[in-house]
């Protein structure tokens, strides 16, 4: 038995069940209380509703970053992210009742 061929079958969105293709992306997870941005990460995305997906072994390669901590001997470098709120009475506030 051998998952070659399944991976060379392409790969349909999970959402939509529209066709994807091969990029390569950056994508955004929370370690704790901080923001850590993976670079370079090969995901298929979905040509009509833009939904991500990982392969198995870059899904696993993810997970075992994040579980490791992110340790530093993967950092490329540090970055500042702008944090913005959407402008007043777009928030509702939900009643506590
Ligand atoms: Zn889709």
């Amino acid at each position: 038995m051998t998952d070659q061929a399944a991976e060379d079958a392409p790969f349909l969105c999970e959402s939509c069940g529209g066709p994807t293709s091969k990029k390569v992306a950056q994508v955004t997870l929370w370690s704790g209380d901080q923001l850590v941005l993976v670079e370079d990460v090969p995901v298929h995305i979905c040509d009509k509703c833009q939904e991500q997906y990982y392969d198995e072994h870059t899904g696993e390669a993810v997970l075992q970053l994040a579980s490791g901590g992110f340790p530093q001997e993967y950092k490329v470098r540090d970055i500042t992210v702008p944090v913005f709120r959407l402008p007043d009475g777009v928030i509702t506030p939900q009643s506590e009742d």
